[in-house]
């Protein structure tokens, strides 16, 4: 049986250290780490993640604000808002639920985001900044899978590291962390696309596999070598009659069959999923230090 990689357990300790840091600056008279989230419009999923985001900061310890605006609103009240957080003293990270509606450019918003308080990391200076090795804040899915992989002491250095997409929130921050000189890291990797050639022998020469092309069930044991890590972050809502809410969640990993040959995997759910929360936490907590831009 191959180790199960257990995000909710791990996301669960890291909350617990925050919390622990949280009493310990309460204690100290020290500012607590304050998250601003801004939500635009009604979508049910961005409520539920939203929700989840600012129940996490109450769990902690944090203080937390939520921004909620019509879908209506233009992209110069959206700028606005986001500007005023920037120069408010009392909030230490920011973030802006995506998707946005269509009149408004994710990129101008981003941009406006003070680097700073940029606690998804999204902005050009903290992707520049991971990019070259600098503190920076890393996007919370690829901070929450190099979190996974020191937790369980996953050997990387020298490795062959296959990653599948190359989004810019997933595959592609993922393949610079795993090549950095650090651990996790120090692997060699193949960034793989949509336009590869040769896909199933690449991912099969892979000693640690990231998966994260948003195609349920998509990686098969015959694409996966004897003994490697496995991190599926894909996640997908497939219908199943025989659970109460009518469906079930799934990865771009058929767990069942892969789980045989991994040495290593990570379910879905349960996974990578919860590590987003228990990272953005960290960073918020760190913006609250003021670390990261000392340097
Ligand atoms: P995305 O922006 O849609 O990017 C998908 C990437 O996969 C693209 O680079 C695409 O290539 C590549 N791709 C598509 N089909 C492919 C194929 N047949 N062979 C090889 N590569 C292929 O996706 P994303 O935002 O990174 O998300 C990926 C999955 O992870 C989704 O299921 C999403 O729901 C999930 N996700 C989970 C979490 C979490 O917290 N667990 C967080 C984020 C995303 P091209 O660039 O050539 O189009």
């Amino acid at each position: 049986m191959p180790t199960i990689i257990d995000g909710r357990k791990t996301s669960e300790q890291i909350k617990s250290e925050i919390a622990a840091q949280v009493s310990e600056i309460k204690a100290k008279g020290g500012k607590i780490p304050h998250l601003a989230a801004v939500l635009v419009g009604n979508d049910g999923a961005s409520q539920t993640y939203v929700g989840a985001k600012v129940k996490a900061c109450e769990q902690v310890g944090f203080e937390s604000t939520l921004v909620r605006l019509e879908e209506t609103v233009t992209e110069g009240e959206l700028l606005k808002v986001v500007q005023d957080i920037n120069q408010n003293p009392a909030i230490d990270g920011l973030i802006v639920q995506l998707p946005l509606p269509n009149h408004i450019s994710v990129e101008k918003v981003t941009n406006k985001i003070k680097p700073e308080k940029d606690v998804d990391g999204f902005t050009p200076a903290n992707v520049g900044r991971m990019t070259l090795g600098w503190p920076a804040y890393v996007a919370a899915t690829p901070y929450g899978i190099v979190e996974l992989l020191k937790r369980y002491a996953i050997e990387t250095a020298g490795k062959h590291c296959v990653v599948i997409g190359r989004s810019h929130i997933v595959g592609s921050p993922m393949s610079i962390l795993m090549a950095r000189n650090e651990y996790p890291g120090n692997c060699t990797v193949t960034l793989t696309h949509s336009r590869t050639k040769n896909l199933p022998e690449i991912a099969q020469s892979a000693d640690i596999l990231i998966v994260a092309l948003g195609k349920p069930g998509f990686v098969t044991a015959d694409m996966v070598k004897e003994g490697a890590v496995v991190i599926d972050v894909g996640i997908h809502r497939v219908e199943d009659v025989s659970k109460k809410s009518g469906f079930r969640l799934i990865g771009d990993v058929k767990f069942e069959e892969v789980a045989t040959k991994a040495s290593a995997i990570t379910p879905v759910p349960g996974g990578v999923g919860p590590m987003t929360i228990a990272s953005l936490l960290h960073n918020t907590l760190l913006a609250a230090e003021g670390k990261i831009y000392s340097k």
